[in-house]
């Protein structure tokens, strides 16, 4: 079921609450975090709905669906999406042309096809590698031990330039439990790419995330509904 307006803009004012109050706590300023609306699943009209409440930074997961909302939703200005799903490298044209931010850059090849896309297209795109914290198998992201080689990869392109880590840590009961791994990409991302970003934290963490330095939280339920 597709949220109103009112509920949509009510769903962001609670996060962007939630966001001001742990940056607070953390001796932060709120203003070094950065929404991501995660819309995935979701029809164009929730995107119109939270732009209309003056949010202009998207979320999403599926090309496919990026590239359609991404024409359907042509016509509404500041409009910025980031892909955070798994990419394939013969997709990379395709979020090149959309012109998103990449947060899921996890190996060297993508790195090659990402920057080779956009300097053909004569464009930066700005990216994130992801990073598996975790460790769990089958998880995307690039493991701790490749992160130096897949950050080198992104630096020797042009067209692209490296924006930060990314990390979407194991699914807990308990979502203090999250906490070891937002604070192990940050470790990581002061010893490889000191200075830059951090993605991380979603509906139900995100406090936890600010608190450890995310400058990119992705939210989706929080705002949107379930999916
Ligand atoms: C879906 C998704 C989110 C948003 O998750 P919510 O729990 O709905 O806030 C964030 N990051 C990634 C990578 C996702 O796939």
């Amino acid at each position: 079921m597709a949220l109103s307006f009112i509920e949509v803009a009510a769903n962001l004012a609670t996060v962007r609450e939630r966001i001001e109050q742990a940056a607070t706590r953390a001796g932060r300023d709120p203003l070094e975090v950065t929404l991501v609306a995660v819309s995935k699943m979701h029809p164009p009209e929730a995107i119109r709905a939270a732009h209309a409440a003056g949010h202009r930074v998207f979320g999403e997961n599926y090309v496919q669906e990026l590239v359609d909302k991404a024409d359907a939703l042509s016509d509404l200005d500041g409009l910025k999406f980031h892909f955070i799903g798994h990419l394939q490298r013969n997709k990379a044209k395709q979020v090149v042309r959309v012109g998103a931010v990449v947060e899921t850059v996890s190996s060297p090849r993508l790195a090659t096809a990402l920057g080779t896309r956009a300097a053909a297209a004569g464009q930066t795109l700005d990216v994130y590698v992801q990073v598996n914290v975790g460790g769990e198998v089958q998880k995307s992201g690039c493991t701790v031990g490749d992160a130096p080689a897949v950050l080198d990869a992104v630096r020797e392109h042009e067209g692209l330039i490296l924006r930060g880590l990314m990390t979407v840590p194991p699914a807990t009961d308990d979502p203090a439990e999250v906490r070891p791994f937002f604070a192990r990409l940050r470790e990581l991302r002061d010893e490889l790419a000191p200075g830059l970003g951090l993605s991380m934290g979603m509906s139900r963490d995100l406090e936890i995330a600010v608190e450890e330095g995310a400058t990119i939280v992705r939210v989706g339920t929080a705002i949107f509904g379930s999916r």
